[in-house]
């Protein structure tokens, strides 16, 4: 039984220096598999080095990150695309992609766009999707639910909406919300939410490193050997083991993915 962190930027400069003591650090961890979702064109290349280095323990999606729109996104997502067309092609899901307008409102419009069109990539290429959204949840659900009917499945990443807005997402029923170091902040409102209207059926571990650190590592660079901090959270959340936090998250995180081959 392994730990899969199922968002992590671990391609990024960040983390250029000391790669090989953050995967060891991971491996004593019981970190067993982690997913990197791209976010632009330029990060693509180092991130499948990265994943050629270590086959079968890093994962690589492609998309385009909203707050990475560019004027020429759709010559972006045209080449994006023609990685996708190759049968051979590595990727095992969509991502990240979504809507931000807590960054940037100004592009409402081109966000949409470039959502709805990968959105379709998910079903043309029968790939998950994973999900970026912030301060945009209305506009979330009606693309999605303009969806109804096809088989989409993904992840709701870093979630910290309301129990109204979980239950909103999970109404999409096969896709699950990601949790990450937020759930163990003090003040988080998260893990009263998640108690009261999230099964733990319906969650994966992520980090989202080099972002959102666990407590105690809260605001220093992130890295996939924290999660059994979250992992702990969860256990005094649900009220269960940590082993069966672990086994339940990766079953749901494989069957999302199901492009990773479980062992
Ligand atoms: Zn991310």
């Amino acid at each position: 039984m392994y730990i899969i962190d199922t968002h992590a930027h671990l391609y990024g400069e960040e983390f250029h220096e000391d790669i090989d003591q953050v995967i060891e650090r991971a491996h004593l961890n019981g970190v067993g598999k982690i997913f990197l979702p791209n976010i632009d064109e330029a990060s693509i290349s180092g991130m499948n080095q990265l994943v050629q280095k270590f086959p079968g323990f890093f994962f690589p999606m492609i998309g385009l990150h909203p707050t990475d729109l560019t004027e020429d996104y759709q010559d972006v997502l045209f080449r994006m695309e023609e990685q996708l067309a190759r049968p051979e092609h590595p990727y095992i899901g969509i991502g990240e992609v979504g809507l931000d307008y807590y960054w940037d409102d100004r592009m409402k419009k081109e966000q949409l766009a470039a959502f709805d069109f990968q959105v379709q990539w998910s079903l043309k290429y029968d790939l998950p999707l994973m999900i970026h959204c912030r301060s945009a949840h209305a506009d979330l659900v009606k693309v999605l639910q303009s969806y109804s009917g096809e088989p989409l499945r993904g992840v709701f990443h870093s979630f910290v909406g309301t129990p109204d807005e979980a239950e909103e997402l999970l109404v999409f029923q096969h896709f699950a919300l990601g949790v990450n170091g937020i759930v163990t902040f003090k003040k988080s409102a998260l893990p009263e939410t998640l108690a009261q209207v999230v099964p733990l059926e319906r969650l994966v571990l992520e980090t989202d490193s080099p972002y959102l650190a666990p407590t105690p590592y809260r605001g220093k660079r992130n890295e996939s050997s924290y999660l059994p901090y979250v992992v702990c959270k969860l256990s005094e959340i649900y009220g269960c083991e940590e082993t069966e936090v672990i086994r339940q998250t990766t079953e749901t995180a494989l069957k999302i993915f199901d492009k990773v081959k479980g062992e």
